[in-house]
């Protein structure tokens, strides 16, 4: 099952297939299916001829009822899917069994809003005459495409296909070409907990191919787009061509900023978990530290003291807190920007590279840079990996003006004891999250997404149920007819 495309409620072979390798070992553990432009066609077909059928105007309750049910399979099998998202992108396992339950948190979580979009009637609309009456109506936007990246396979599918089910539509979801496992398993389950055929099609495949295909496809009604900043932008080209409804949530650049007055043990936690939690693979990383320089030496130092004692391993073997990155590119890509920092001089406060005798698999160690130039790359651009880039400030307006300098605007984070001061420069951050005096919490119930180069719009939340839904006017006559109502407004 896992190396077919699951199309109109059927498990299809592909014709080439892709390797699926253990980030741990380096080794391939499986294969998937390559999806080609015209198993996208096919998929899209299903999605779209599903739309048009009983689907769209199914209950909310019926709606409900069924992501209920995906979420149950899904608590049911967290030991198996764990395993495979470890095996696929490399996170120690606690991590992937976190995943997976915020997966489920956000298939119940969506189930509760479906349930709510029975009760609207129109909401009506204040009009300043009383010769016509306007309502507003929520209806979903068609078949959509769920594209996602590899960080947090399940869970990235998750924030996509719950809200786009919920509100009504259908979908095609593309997994990264690098952790497709899971979004298969997401598709047996959704098959299992009764989802009409057609509703949800996976289609595995490599972004420029399948991807590209989905976000231009003439009959897809939005595009919902996970990824990096690069692939977003082409995305958004290829969509422009029917001027598809687009969601985007790129890469950022985050910032951590340290008062002099924070509690400074407290600070150490979050910014360890901040830049090196999910291996630093994570969209809203707060990888870049601003400290205030009358702490900095003490933060650093304990900062390196606890970066260095960071268990390293495989995701499989218990006590790992850092697994290895998601590839042998990324494992590169991350290297390559430590390398360039090092030949550029920058100063290097621990780790730097490959852990001595972990020469198999793509670990890299916590590495932590100081005194980083602003102009450097290692400042500016998102690595992706587990690496801190430090600075120091003297002012509050100087460590304002460092965080957003940047062309990104994910997230930031701020620790002061100073409430007035926490309020007052998250209202001056400019980025779509503030997380004050901690680093990275995630709920569902919360927005999700960024400024400038981190995307355009928002996830999770009622904000992520709106993405899937048209708003439709109706307005009906009262009383005025077309000519008499026009002369009496002049
Ligand atoms: P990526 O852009 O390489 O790939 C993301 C997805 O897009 C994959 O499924 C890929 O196959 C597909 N894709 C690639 N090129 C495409 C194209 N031309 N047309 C259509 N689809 C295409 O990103 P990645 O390496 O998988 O993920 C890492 C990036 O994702 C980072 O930049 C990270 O910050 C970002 N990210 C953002 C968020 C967020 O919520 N803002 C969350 C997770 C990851």
């Amino acid at each position: 099952m896992l190396d077919k495309l699951f199309i109109d409620g059927e498990w299809i072979a592909g014709g080439e297939t892709l390797p699926v390798i253990d980030p741990a070992t380096g080794l391939e553990f499986s294969r998937v299916a390559c999806g080609t432009a015209a198993d996208i066609d096919v998929a899209v077909e299903a999605a779209t001829r599903a739309f048009s059928g009983p689907w769209r105007k199914t209950s909310g309750r019926d709606r409900a009822q069924l992501l209920h049910a995906i979420a149950d399979l899904i608590d049911a099998r967290i030991d198996t899917l764990a395993e495979l998202e470890v095996r696929d992108n490399g996170k120690p396992l606690p991590e992937a069994r976190w995943d997976i339950e915020d997966t489920a948190g956000c298939f119940r979580y969506y189930a509760e809003l479906a349930a709510k979009l029975d009760d609207q009637q129109g909401e009506a609309i204040d009009l300043p005459t009383s010769d016509f009456g306007s309502r507003v109506f929520y209806e979903p936007v068609g078949a959509c495409a769920l594209i996602i990246p590899w960080n947090y396979p399940m869970l990235m599918a998750a924030w996509k296909v719950a809200p786009a089910l919920a509100a009504g539509c259908t979908c095609v979801l593309k997994p990264s070409e690098l952790t497709p496992m899971t979004a298969l398993e997401l598709a047996a389950i959704a098959a299992e907990a009764g989802l009409p055929r057609g509703v949800l099609n996976v289609v595995t495949g490599l972004g420029a191919v399948a991807g590209q295909r989905l976000s231009e496809h003439p009959d897809i009604a939005k595009v919902a787009f996970t990824g990096s900043v690069v692939s977003g932008r082409a995305v958004l080209h290829s969509a422009a061509g029917t001027l598809k409804d687009i969601g985007l949530e790129l890469g950022g650049k985050s910032a951590a900023i340290v008062f002099e007055d924070a509690d400074i043990e407290a600070v150490v936690e979050w910014v360890m978990f901040g830049i090196f939690w999910n291996q630093g693979e994570v969209c809203s990383a707060t990888s870049r530290l601003l400290i205030h320089e009358s702490v900095a030496d003490q933060i650093l130092e304990r900062l390196r003291e606890e970066a260095e004692r960071i268990p390293l391993g495989s995701g499989l073997t218990p006590g790992t807190l850092l697994g290895p990155l998601v590839s042998e590119q990324q494992l590169q890509r991350v290297r390559g920007f430590v390398d360039r920092a090092r030949s550029d001089g920058i100063a290097l406060l621990t780790g730097g590279g490959q852990p001595e005798g972990m020469e198999v698999g793509y670990f890299f160690q916590p590495t932590i840079f100081v005194d980083v130039p602003k102009s450097s790359e290692l400042w500016r651009e998102e690595v992706f990996g587990p690496v801190l880039a430090v600075r120091r400030f003297n002012s509050e307006a100087d460590a304002l003006a460092d965080a957003n300098d940047s062309d990104y605007g994910l997230a930031a984070a701020v620790f002061s004891k100073d409430k007035d001061r926490l309020e007052r420069v998250a209202r001056s951050l400019d980025v779509g999250i503030v997380w004050q005096n901690c680093s990275q919490p995630t709920f569902a119930e919360a927005p999700w997404g960024g400024t400038k180069q981190s995307g355009i719009g928002r996830e999770l939340g009622p904000w992520g149920l709106q993405n899937y839904l048209s708003v439709k006017q109706v307005t009906d006559y009262q009383s005025a007819r077309p000519w008499a109502w026009y002369l009496a407004s002049d």
